[in-house]
């Protein structure tokens, strides 16, 4: 049986929305997963002073954003958690819970590629996943995340990333309830950037982690500007799931 090749999207969810759903999708697609964990952050590492909702109302959000694609499932074992959540302990866990045969991928994006280098034991991140990065999409408040590829090698911030009921915190309950699983031929090979012949290899010392690019749509949407403009009313229609706006309408948040 081929080692299952599962993808991980952590991040606070504060709110989902589609830039983080088609994050995942173009990870799942282009490096071939068979799944992709979505695992809000309980307590995010860098975001203690700015997150919103409480970490149940961010997990049903996520919940209800993932639940038509049978390739994602949503984890809760940051949530499950009363310490902050480092991501360097969740892949530990993964790990852990998965057996040695399962690989694992991290999915970030640009913004959190270029802070990599100071989150808790950077240095066995690669060790413990392959790091998938794509691109963000600039322009309003999404400005603030500096997302561009450039940074992947430049600069650094802070860990900014930072289920089912009845299953609380098992990551292996996680993968197995996802109701559809492709089975992928073997050896079929992931596309990489191969640089032309007769190109020299950079020797150049390398950042600890090289995150290998994704491809995906800029899309200039973060939560950040989502709760901004919920605060003033505006719609965010088509940029978040409509079930997720059902939700955040019916438990009010993010009103202020
Ligand atoms: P906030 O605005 O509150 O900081 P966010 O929109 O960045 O939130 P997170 O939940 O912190 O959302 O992000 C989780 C992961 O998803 C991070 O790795 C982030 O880089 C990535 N991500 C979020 N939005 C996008 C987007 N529009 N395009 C590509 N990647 C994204």
């Amino acid at each position: 049986m081929n080692a299952p090749r599962i993808g991980i999207l952590g991040g606070t969810f504060d709110p989902p929305h589609i830039g983080h759903l088609v994050l995942a999708q173009s990870a799942l697609t282009q490096a071939q997963l068979d799944c992709v964990l979505f695992i809000p952050a309980g307590r995010p590492a860098f975001k203690l002073e700015t997150v919103v909702a409480s970490a149940e109302h961010r997990l049903a959000m996520t919940r209800l954003a993932v639940e038509d694609n049978p390739d994602f499932a949503v984890c809760d074992c940051e949530v499950t958690r009363t310490e902050v959540s480092y991501t360097i302990d969740t892949l530990r866990e993964l790990k852990a819970s998965l057996g040695p045969s399962a690989k694992l991928f991290l999915i970030i994006g640009a913004d959190s590629a270029a802070e990599l280098e100071t989150w808790k034991d950077a240095d066995e991140l690669s060790s413990l996943a392959e790091i998938l990065c794509a691109a963000r999409g600039e322009g309003g408040a999404a400005t603030e995340h500096k997302g561009d590829e450039a940074q992947l090698a430049s600069g650094h911030k802070g860990e900014g990333h930072k289920g089912d009921e009845g299953h609380k915190g098992d990551v292996s309950f996680c993968v197995r309830s996802l109701r559809h699983k492709r089975v992928r031929p073997l050896c079929v090979p992931r596309p990489l950037c191969v640089p032309p012949l007769c190109v020299p290899t950079p020797i150049a010392p390398r950042p600890l982690c090289v995150p290998t690019p994704i491809a995906m749509p800029a899309l200039a949407i973060s939560s950040t500007e989502l709760r901004q403009a919920l605060a003033k009313k505006v719609s965010i229609r088509y940029l978040v799931p409509d079930r997720v706006i059902a939700y955040i309408r019916k438990h009010s948040l993010y009103d202020r």
